[in-house]
């Protein structure tokens, strides 16, 4: 089978002012004819800079995408930004359920899928998040764990031009930690063979499967020479141009 295009995504997290513009144009100038033959790439960014990123990287192939959005397209919900509103703003993808907002916001599955189904109401890929605890991979409970989250998280209507499943294992993410190689198969077949329920047999190898925890510039090639991990979601090293250029020159 042909695999997917990989996808190179960051995650800025709560971190970026105005001038963290001088990161984008170091990857933009990074993202040569070569890499960009064979990678996408996108970025994350905290809201407030969505829009002066997106309109630095129009015809640069890197895409901008939100961290986050409401279920609802507007309304009376404080501090909260709908997918339309990313969508406004130039995003063209969005993240959903990333283990910070599950863990610091009570996000649920529920409410994940919610926020997916969102995005795609908006025209924006969403990016679902799944990954276990250190407490549910040391109860052997990983497979179940991500299995469940993916059902309940991945909304219908989902297929390979709107959906890619990041597995960032809780654990991984910003420790250094990573699992092996041959965990992340293991993970990332069983979300394989779970998308075929969720998407359909003739779009269940087309969707991307992002692994995500701790990626760096020494652990990439590795990684993302693993059977069915199509990319990287990146939180730390998307903020060194040179170490996120670095991730994607793995492919
Ligand atoms: C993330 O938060 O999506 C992530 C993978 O973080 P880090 O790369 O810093 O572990």
């Amino acid at each position: 089978v042909e695999r997917p295009r990989p996808l190179v995504a960051g995650n800025w997290k709560m971190n970026g002012l105005k001038a963290s513009e001088k990161v984008l144009t170091e990857i933009q100038e990074g993202f040569v004819a070569a890499l960009r033959s064979k990678v996408d790439m996108a970025i994350c960014p905290p809201a407030t800079l969505i829009a002066q990123l997106a309109e630095q990287a129009e015809g640069s192939g890197i895409a901008i995408g939100g961290q986050d959005c409401h279920a609802r397209e507007s309304g009376a919900f404080t501090g909260d930004i709908s997918a339309e509103m990313l969508a406004d703003a130039g995003a063209t993808c969005v993240l959903a359920g990333h283990s910070e907002r599950r863990q610091y916001h009570g996000e649920t599955d529920a409410d994940v899928a919610a926020k997916a189904q969102a995005a795609h109401r908006a025209g924006l890929v969403a990016i679902v998040c799944v990954g276990e605890t250190r407490e549910e991979r040391e109860a052997g409970r990983t497979l179940d764990v991500v299995r469940t989250q993916l059902k309940g998280s991945v909304p219908a209507g989902s297929n390979s031009t709107n959906l890619v499943v990041a597995y960032e294992p809780v654990w991984a993410i910003g420790t250094g930690l990573t699992p092996t190689a041959a965990d992340v198969a293991e993970v990332h077949a069983a979300i394989r063979a779970a998308l075929r329920v969720l998407v359909g047999e003739a779009e269940q190898d087309k969707v991307r499967i992002l692994y995500g925890g701790s990626v760096k510039p020494s652990n990439a090639a590795e990684l993302m020479a693993v059977e069915n991990v199509d990319g990287a979601l990146v939180g730390g090293a998307s903020l060194v141009a040179a170490d996120f250029l670095g991730i994607a020159g793995a492919y």
